[in-house]
């Protein structure tokens, strides 16, 4: 790693703090010239009620999800999964970009240590895998070692999830563990018990922070 390229990901406690705050600002992050993750992913999820943004896309990538539980409209991205604002490397419709573009914060996969380098998540992987996190606290570092649990936890029971979303996609499982890693603070008996109390905490904070997902768009 000596030769290669880092960045900073800047201090972990307060970075933490930031994921975890329900107002779900826009995410900060030293993108410099990288656009890697508009490249990734299958579709881009918009609210219905995101008027600017819809306004800024052509139609004809755009779809309606006929689900009123969730009520979004998908940004379609091209079977190699570029988005279609995507013009010379940068966001065609930065200013009014989607709020899911705007939360979206790549450190998450670094703090979860979920570096996938494989097919589309490539480039994406390559920029995770140069961040770096600064410890202030001996906290901040227990803390990122229960955001390890907690993935480690997810993979554990994925039946347990499924109905939440579960995917084995990086970017899901880094944001859930990230959310329940309160769960993996401290010493605690690994026994069935335990375990299926974890994964009923564990759903009650996804689901918590599903309707927050669901309210802020
Ligand atoms: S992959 Fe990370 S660094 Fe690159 S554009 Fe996305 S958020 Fe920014
Ligand atoms: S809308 Fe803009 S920021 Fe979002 S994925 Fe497309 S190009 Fe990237």
């Amino acid at each position: 790693m000596a030769d290669e390229l880092l960045y900073d990901a800047g201090d972990f406690g307060p970075w933490l703090r930031s994921k975890l705050d329900s107002s779900m600002p826009d995410a900060v992050v030293a993108c410099g010239d990288c656009s890697a993750c508009c490249s990734t992913f299958d579709a881009i999820p918009i609210g219905r009620d995101e008027h600017a943004t819809l306004a800024a896309i052509p139609s004809e990538f755009l779809q309606r999800v006929e689900d009123q539980a969730t009520g979004k409209v998908l940004l379609l991205t091209s079977e190699t999964h570029v988005c279609p604002m995507l013009h010379d490397g940068a966001c065609s419709i930065y200013n009014v970009r989607p709020k899911a573009c705007r939360i979206f914060d790549c450190r998450t996969m670094a703090a979860a240590d979920l570096v996938d380098k494989e097919g589309r998540h490539a480039a994406m992987g390559e920029r995770v895998d140069e961040w770096v996190f600064s410890y202030e606290t001996d906290e901040d570092r227990a803390r990122q070692l229960a955001v390890l649990d907690a993935v480690e936890f997810i993979y554990r029971h994925p039946t347990a999830f499924r109905s939440r979303g579960f995917s084995y996609e990086p970017s899901w499982t880094a944001t859930q563990a990230i959310r329940i890693h309160e769960l993996f603070l401290g010493n605690r008996e690994k026994n069935q018990e335990t375990e299926i109390l974890l994964i009923s905490e564990s759903v009650a904070i996804m689901r918590r922070w599903a309707d927050i997902e669901h309210r802020v768009d």
